[in-house]
């Protein structure tokens, strides 16, 4: 784990007195999860903080054109994937990429048949 070993030792029985104390003033934790460290075999791993999804961003429309603030379309703006997603109000296990993939296409399609400036 490479950890300092002193620095483990010394957050695990200030963890413990949190236990005893029943209150842990550090994190806030609640009183049914303080369940002591006390007897082994302890295992660890490494665990890191991240996000799977952004899931807000600007709305759309089933053309993939972005909307403005009264569900107007803006025009030559679009969006596909993450940025708008449909499911912006939950996580939806498992579909982001398939919206991604067809949101994408959607808005693709219809980038290539706006007029060009020049
Ligand atoms: C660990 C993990 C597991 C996941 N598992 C699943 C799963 O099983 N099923 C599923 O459906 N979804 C899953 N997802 C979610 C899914 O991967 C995302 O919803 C999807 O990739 C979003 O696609 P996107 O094109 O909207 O955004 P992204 O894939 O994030 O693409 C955005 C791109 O824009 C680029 N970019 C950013 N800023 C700029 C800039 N200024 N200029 C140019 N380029 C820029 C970025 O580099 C990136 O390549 C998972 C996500 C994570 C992190």
């Amino acid at each position: 784990m490479q950890l300092n070993p002193d620095a483990l030792g010394g957050t695990v029985a200030k963890y413990n007195e949190s236990c005893k104390g029943k209150a842990d003033g550090e994190f806030g934790r609640p009183l049914k999860t303080l369940i002591p460290l006390e007897k082994g075999p302890f295992y660890a791993m490494k665990t890191y903080p991240a996000t799977y999804n952004t899931q807000g961003g600007p709305r759309r429309n089933g053309n993939c054109q972005v909307l403005d603030a009264f569900g107007r379309p803006i025009p030559r703006l679009y969006s596909g994937g993450e940025m708008g997603s449909f499911f912006g109000w939950m996580y939806n296990g498992g579909g982001n990429n398939a919206e991604a993939l067809v949101t994408g296409k959607i808005a693709g399609t219809n980038v290539t048949k706006e007029k060009p400036w020049t």
